[in-house]
């Protein structure tokens, strides 16, 4: 027999909230959140996730957690954040089959990332839902007053950094769902990326007093450029050719040059994309080596507005349909 709603809250959520201070085991109407670190701020995020539209209908429930909290920890990180928490709202289909089954590998991968990210469970709902499984998480953590970092915050004469690698996401999606084939080799990687975004939690924090502006790349690398110039009131100009790619993301480039675009712009990367000044270089580099995540420079700040993609003979990229750069 299907379990009762608070049967399933004991069973399945109660357990992510232990050691959660102010979240009294999920007992009360809401939760308390303790005093942010001295000196810091609380910062605050929300991300909702829709079956379909921001994972696939028959990924994982345990990758599905995972990524809904990945996603808002991405979110702290480009601010400069330390997490905290998060609050959870579930809405599962009527009849979505064996339910109690479903909520234990979900909660089995929060908790998987819980101990991972050093986070807890503070509260949430659930509900059940006529429509696809959709949730969303609010997540909570801190970083030092006035010290948070901005979209607004680009100089001209800034370089433009990224973490880790781009396009490896948008290439995996193209594999699952067979829009590009499959080739063993190096796409188990890619789509890893895409289920399993990485969060840049350490590096996020490292950056403050660095960086001078900050965002988590999930649009795609260069509409996310694009906030970030706009925010600043500056242009920004995007190296094509130093735009760092997996191996795996190589080889399908090099095979289907078509595929830059899409890796440029298709976005899921959750990789952090800032701006510092010149003067920062060497503290950008031991920062991200002390949290061991590569960074590169692939690019600058440069007066005007919008996004140059340049390539890699100084050619202007441009002219491509939506998907494309088109829209600088
Ligand atoms: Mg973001």
């Amino acid at each position: 027999m299907a379990l009762g709603e608070f049967e399933r809250i004991d069973r399945f959520f109660v357990p992510l909230a232990r050691g959660a201070e102010g979240a009294f085991g999920l007992t009360d109407d809401a939760a308390l959140l303790p005093d942010a670190p001295q000196g810091s701020a609380w910062v605050v995020t929300v991300d909702a996730l829709v079956s379909g539209v921001h994972f696939l209908p028959d990924d994982a429930p345990d990758l599905i957690a995972r990524k809904a909290l990945r996603v808002n920890l991405s979110d702290l990180a480009a601010m400069g954040a330390v997490p905290y928490g998060y609050t959870l709202a579930l809405a599962l289909p009527r009849d979505l089959p064996d339910p109690e089954g479903w909520l234990s590998r979900f909660a089995e991968g929060l908790r998987h990332d819980q101990d991972e990210f050093g986070v807890h469970l503070l509260g949430g709902d659930s509900v059940s839902t006529p429509g696809p499984v959709t949730l969303s998480v609010t997540a909570f953590g801190s970083v030092a007053r006035g010290r948070e970092i901005r979209r607004s915050g680009a100089r001209v004469g800034d370089d433009l950094w990224v973490s880790g690698t781009v396009g490896d996401s948008a290439l995996g999606l193209k594999v699952l769902t067979s829009v590009i084939d499959p080739d063993e080799s190096g796409d188990p990687q890619l789509i890893d990326r895409y289920r399993l975004p990485q969060p840049r939690i350490r590096l996020g924090p490292g950056l403050v007093g660095l960086a001078t502006a900050a965002l988590d790349v999930s649009d795609g690398l260069v509409q996310d450029s694009g906030h970030l110039a706009h925010r600043s009131g500056a242009a920004v100009r995007i190296e094509a050719g130093a735009v760092p790619l997996s191996p795996a993301a190589h080889r399908r480039v090099d095979s289907q040059p078509a595929l830059l675009h899409d890796a440029l712009t298709g976005g899921d990367d959750y990789e952090l994309l800032f701006t510092a000044p010149l003067s920062a270089r060497k503290g950008v580099v031991e920062a991200a080596a002390a949290v061991d995540v590569m960074v590169t420079r692939i690019g600058s700040v440069e007066a005007g507005q919008g996004v140059r993609v340049v390539g890699p003979d100084g050619q202007v990229l441009s002219g491509l349909k939506r998907g494309g750069w088109s829209h600088f």
